[in-house]
């Protein structure tokens, strides 16, 4: 099984878990910009994280097989925030990035007038650059709210096959699959999609224009749950095909829309299928790529540093 995660927060995570995610497939990740868990409290923020995002973590990705991209803008929930939104000026100048294959995420948290304000301009933004959007459905309110988002791409004048509604559900995932957008849908531990809700889903409305993510942060989440759900949808019957067009295709289809896609040639194919992740043999079991790499003169090592 081969995998792209188009919708991962890796700065977040550990090396444990890009072992863990090498092991069972992820060979590509997308990692959309949001927000920290607590407010951040100027602009000077957000940019030292958006050079992280196309700096140090796909240097850290690459040295466990993994290609990291990601995506640029101001998060739903910081538009409302006054210290924040001046960070819209300061975007144009990352969306030209080579590892940037998308503006996102951007759409609604509360549906302030401050979210519709980031959003549209957003969108106009991402006209201008020729990039596709990633657009975040708020958990509440979630049909009003992925209906007034399909409005507002309507009237943005973008096209919607390079927009990706994210997050949906049963209960969303219906108003989006006639709009022309990509469908994406996030599989959590404990609350919205599981695997099985998935699977569901994919006999309902097929294969086409869905892209699975774990959507994985620094709260509870778990980066394997797209593995879990290419398990889920073979044990349902779907053919290794199927799983490969929601799990790798799709994604690349739709972030190559960026011009900027990078999954090499040899992506993909060799990713075991475990059952269970206690098999892979817990972390430290994957040498880093290249030991004694390093990005601005720092490594992914710590303590003694092997012979080179
Ligand atoms: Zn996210």
């Amino acid at each position: 099984m081969r995998i792209f995660d188009p919708h991962i927060h890796m700065t977040s995570r550990t090396t444990g878990d890009y072992e863990q995610m090498y092991a069972v497939g992820v060979r590509a990740v997308v990692e959309p910009a949001f927000w920290l868990g607590q407010p951040r409290t100027s602009v000077g923020s957000f940019v030292d994280y958006f050079d992280a995002l196309i700096g140090w973590e796909p240097f850290r990705a690459a040295q466990f097989g993994i290609r990291h991209h990601c995506a640029i803008a101001l998060n739903p929930k910081e538009a409302n925030d006054p210290r924040c939104v001046e960070v819209l000026d300061e975007l144009p100048r990352y969306l030209v990035k080579d590892g940037v294959v998308a503006v996102g995420e951007v759409g609604y948290d509360s549906m302030t007038p401050e979210e519709d304000e980031a959003f549209a301009r957003q969108l106009e933004l991402a006209v201008e650059h020729d990039l596709p959007v990633l657009v975040h459905t708020p958990h509440r309110d979630k049909i009003s709210g992925t209906r007034r988002t399909l409005d507002v791409i309507r009237e943005s004048g973008i096209p919607p096959y390079r927009v990706i509604i994210d997050h949906l559900n049963e209960v969303t995932v219906g108003l989006v699959a006639d709009s022309g957008c990509w469908m994406g849908f996030s599989i959590y531990p404990d609350t919205k999609m599981d695997p099985d809700r998935m699977v569901a889903i994919l006999r309902e409305y097929g294969t086409r224009s869905v892209l699975v993510n774990s959507a994985a942060d620094w709260g509870r989440s778990d980066p394997l749950r797209t593995h879990r759900t290419g398990r889920a949808m073979l044990a349902a019957g779907f053919t290794d095909d199927d799983v490969d067009t929601v799990l790798w295709r799709n994604p690349v289809a739709f972030f190559a829309q960026s011009g900027r896609l990078d999954v090499g040639d040899d992506a993909g194919g060799d990713g075991e299928d475990i059952e269970d992740i206690e098999d892979i043999g817990g972390v430290g079991g994957v040498v880093p790529a290249e030991p004694t790499a390093t990005f601005a003169g720092n490594s992914v090592l710590r303590g003694t540093r092997p012979e080179s």
